[in-house]
């Protein structure tokens, strides 16, 4: 039975539910009058059911294709304005006791180098990433309670937060590692984690089921209820997605909206941020294998789906997807990309050639940091290395509150272009600050409010004398 408030997984992801929705998306595709009047209220950007979105996606005609396209650039402008938010992935540990069949470091596979680094060698990545000017980071590992235990995720945070290399630091690690407790999950609240990250893969749980034939991951209640757990232990911004490719996209779309409204209908509070991530090559793994790929143009509708359901959700997008492919979805809703990639275990610090490596796919986008940095503002977008919000409190409800009134308008910008000047003064290539000087002084005088203006001027005067975080 279908309940977006229950505690059980298989009833807040309703199987049955999501079927009825194909059905009735897949019936209404042609329905001019009700593909209207979803976009009427989608119009409203309060957002929309996943039966409604999920007959957007379904839509088969053209000129309302191309309004949802339209909605979902203007909800994104509403929301996000021009700023997207920098992060790097952190590969801590590469053993897995899971077996997986996308992914690389599944048990079983032989070939790829085990590795796991160091309190040091973590500093040492850290250095690099802060090199690169990096203040965000999401650090990734396989599950393996024996070597990855929380106490070892737990003290590489710590040590993640103590590195100060020259004006650098790392402001928010946000978490991608397995479902665990609520215990643990207290311990990664205490530890001061941004975001908690964890993929459900496939809604489906019969294919859930074969693509985790064995391991911890292979139970699909307490993969799915994870994120009900966490926000029990506290952690109110929580990350969701799904590993495009795996089942039919039209199944994931359903099932990811529905955890959505289930995490709002249950504590109050929808996901902080949706990822989107599509199956890569990698050692071991042929995405060809895999009957469900999409295709980017299917890509560039689900993305715009998702922006049009949930616009007060961030959307992010990894280097699995090459340059040409962000762009198009910047305009169409992601709001965080990350930048200078490594997925790679010690990969910063110490790149290896690509057959010595120990990385979890192939990544598309291999530009450095300061080359996509160049390539946003080029294209109008002003980079963001903020870590305000969690910082100053501004998460869960309080976050989604702002958000959902459009005010973040007046904290997010003020906060992008001070974050973006400390990128200009302490990392930026010569030409990436000519740019990057020109674009601030334009994105200041968007600033309405007179006293927020002056106090950006004033910052950025101090930022310039050496001056470091600060922020709205
Ligand atoms: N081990 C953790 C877990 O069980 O959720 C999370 C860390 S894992 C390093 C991060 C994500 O990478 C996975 O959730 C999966 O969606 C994604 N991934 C795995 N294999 C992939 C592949 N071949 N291509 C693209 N993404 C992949």
């Amino acid at each position: 039975m279908y309940n977006p408030k229950s505690m059980e997984a298989e009833e807040f992801i309703s199987h049955e539910e999501i079927l009825q929705t194909l059905d009735y998306a897949e019936k209404n595709k042609s329905n001019l009058q009700l593909i209207n009047s979803i976009l009427e209220k989608a119009k409203e950007k309060k957002g929309l059911s996943h039966r409604e979105a999920s007959v957007l996606l379904a839509c088969d005609i053209p000129e309302k294709n191309n309004e949802i396209y339209k909605l979902a650039e203007q909800i994104k402008k509403d929301f996000y304005g021009n700023r997207i938010v920098l992060f790097a992935p952190l590969y801590l540990s590469n053993y897995c006791v899971n077996g997986c069949v996308y992914c690389p470091y599944h048990f079983k596979n032989k070939h790829i180098p085990r590795k796991k680094l160091t309190q040091e060698e973590i500093r040492n990545e850290i250095t690099a990433l802060q090199d690169m000017g990096h203040k965000r980071v999401a650090i990734e590992a396989g599950e393996d309670p024996v070597n990855n235990p929380i106490e070892y995720i737990l003290e590489s945070i710590k040590t993640i937060y103590s590195v100060k290399h020259k004006n650098g630091e790392i402001r928010r690690v946000n978490v991608n590692i397995a479902a665990t407790t609520v215990e643990n999950y207290k311990k990664l609240h205490d530890a001061g984690i941004g975001t908690y990250i964890l993929f459900q893969e496939t809604y489906n749980k019969e294919s859930y089921e074969t693509l985790h034939p064995t391991g911890p991951k292979h139970n699909y209640k307490w993969h799915t209820e994870a994120m009900d757990r966490a926000m029990q232990a506290g952690i109110d911004d929580v990350s969701l997605g799904v590993l495009f490719g795996l089942e039919s996209y039209k199944y994931e779309f359903a099932g990811l909206l529905m955890h959505a409204e289930h995490l709002e209908a249950a504590h109050g509070v929808g996901p902080h941020a949706i990822s989107v991530p599509r199956i890569k090559k990698a050692d071991d793994i042929n995405p060809e294998d895999f009957d469900n790929g999409i295709d980017d143009d299917i890509f560039a509708k689900i993305v715009a789906c998702i922006r049009i359901a949930v616009p007060y959700t961030g959307m992010i997008i990894s280097t699995r997807e090459s340059e040409e492919c962000r762009k198009r979805l910047l305009h169409l809703g992601v709001s965080q990309i990350s930048g200078g990639s490594k997925t790679s275990v010690g990969g910063y610090f110490n790149p290896m050639p690509e057959d010595e490596n120990s990385a979890q796919f192939d990544v598309s986008d291999r530009r450095p940091l300061d080359d996509v940095i160049r390539w946003l503002m080029e294209m109008g977008y002003v980079p963001s290395f903020c870590t305000a919000c969690y910082r100053s409190g501004r998460t869960g409800d309080r976050f989604m509150e702002i958000c959902k009134q459009q005010q973040i308008h007046n904290f997010c910008h003020p906060n992008a272009i001070l974050t973006l000047k400390e990128y200009l003064e302490d990392y930026a290539s010569d030409e990436t600050k000519k740019i990057g000087c020109k674009l601030i002084e334009k994105e200041v005088q968007t600033l309405e409010d007179e006293k927020i203006k002056s106090a950006v001027e004033k910052d950025l005067v101090e930022i310039e004398q050496g001056v470091r975080d600060l922020k709205f």
